[in-house]
């Protein structure tokens, strides 16, 4: 590929360049691209993207470009050349996915970009971007050196604001971006201006004039820079994902709960459960796990209607949340039989919140048709590391205590027996 590119690309009057995209290093060349960088072809040989991009900063950097580049292929970037001499050449790049014999190559055609500031050009750029100001969801421009921040009018009245509403200052947005979705969203942005990511791209909750908050995306990039590299301005766009977000999350939930109960489901609760035992067991910190099963279920279903079963499975899913301390992991394991892991828990704390978690079933009220009837549970417990050594372990062995518990009556709480 390498020799027949170099005579192909050879008179172009675009310089032209052929990466490896593993290490982003130049395999090839044509006169133009070692020329127009004041190198020789050897010379450029033995650069890289990142050697000559100042913008691509470090292989995780070039990693995150290069996945880019093979899903949006051909792909324009607006960049910056370091030329022999240290002046920096404003470069278009436009880079294609080839493939040869089996192995992959990145063809990148760069054209320098003439020296902005005549005034037709600058002007037809402000139009530009008066349009998008005009039309787009959220445009905001940022002069970081000014500490000055512009949010466009459609980007107000997004959040509820009006045209001459919000201080243009960084702060203004920093202060409605969630509290818990800040650090990160802050942290993305430093990234993007230290150099370290090649635009910046969060998702994150933004609240609005009355206070509810809406699921946004936001990218942004530098698009200028002081004589020594300093962001002047930073231009981004936010666009309002509230639907898309609101709707993942209910997948996500429903993929995680018993929509019953509300408690978690067998396989993300047993996932949650072996993560919390691994954390116990570094941190040498006992845990306690509930093997519980309602009591005559099945009598109820048969006396009071399948409904009225439900009902009840879903009371109880409230007593558990009711009771549960923080950090406990509770999960309905299968029809009317549940787990609960209480991580730091020693024998008596799990006993007393067996205890009396049993005590709120068996005193509770219930709705018609079951009135009056009465609804028990039994429990079984186990504890690592006094009863078992490993997850499935000690489910057999709180299981073998709540067999126990209905073996001697129901309605009550058996610890298992120290081996
Ligand atoms: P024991 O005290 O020995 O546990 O008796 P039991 O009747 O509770 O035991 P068994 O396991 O025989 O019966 C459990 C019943 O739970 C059978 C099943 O119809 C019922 N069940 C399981 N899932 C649901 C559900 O989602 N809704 C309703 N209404 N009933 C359910
Ligand atoms: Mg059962
Ligand atoms: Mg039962």
């Amino acid at each position: 590929m390498a020799a027949s590119a170099a005579s192909f690309f050879h008179g172009l009057p675009d310089a032209v360049y052929i990466i490896d995209p593993e290490t982003s290093r130049i395999i090839d060349g044509n006169e133009k691209a070692h020329a127009s960088l004041g190198l020789s072809r050897d010379q450029l040989l033995h650069e890289s993207v990142m050697s000559l991009q100042t913008g691509v900063q470090g292989m995780p950097a070039w990693s995150e470009i290069a996945e880019v580049i093979r899903n949006q292929a051909p792909y324009r970037f607006l960049g910056e050349h370091r030329h022999a001499d240290g002046s920096a050449i404003p470069v278009e790049i436009l880079t294609s996915v080839q493939h040869v014999d089996g192995r992959e190559y990145f063809v990148s055609v760069a054209r320098e970009i003439p020296e902005r500031g005549s005034s037709p050009d600058e002007d037809a750029g402000r139009e530009h971007w008066q349009v998008l100001y005009d039309i787009a969801e959220g445009v905001w421009d940022w002069y970081p050196q000014q500490e000055r921040l512009v949010f466009s009018p459609n980007l107000k009245s997004l959040l509820g604001y009006g045209p001459d509403e919000m201080e243009e200052v960084i702060d203004t947005w920093k202060e409605n971006v969630h509290p818990e979705d800040r650090p990160l969203v802050l942290t993305k942005l430093e990234d993007h201006l230290a150099g370290r990511r090649p635009a910046f791209h969060a998702e994150y909750r933004l609240r609005n004039r009355n206070g509810h908050y809406l699921w946004v995306s936001d990218r942004g990039r530098i698009v200028l820079r002081d004589d020594h590299g300093k962001p002047l301005r930073v231009c981004g766009m936010i666009h309002d994902v509230t639907d898309a977000k609101t709707l993942e999350l209910s997948l996500q939930q429903r993929a995680d709960y018993c929509s019953l109960t509300s408690l978690y489901n067998r396989r993300r609760g047993q996932e949650l459960f072996e993560k919390a035992f691994t954390a116990c067991e570094h941190e040498d910190r006992p845990l306690a796990l509930l093997a519980l099963d309602l009591d005559e279920f099945k009598t109820i279903n048969d006396r009071h209607g399948h409904q009225a079963g439900d009902t009840v499975l879903e009371r109880f899913g409230e007593c558990i949340r009711e009771s549960l301390p923080e950090h406990a992991i509770a999960m309905r394991w299968g029809g009317e039989e549940f787990m609960i892991a209480l991580p730091g828990a020693d024998p008596v704390r799990a006993e007393d919140f067996a205890e009396t978690l049993r005590a709120a079933v068996a005193g509770a009220r219930w709705p018609e048709p079951l009135n009056r009837s009465r609804v028990t549970v039994s429990i079984g417990a186990a504890l690592f590391p006094r009863d078992a050594g490993a997850p499935g372990q000690l489910i057999a062995v709180a299981d073998q205590a709540l067999y126990r518990a209905k073996h001697d009556g129901r309605n009550r709480v058996i610890l298992a027996r120290p081996a």
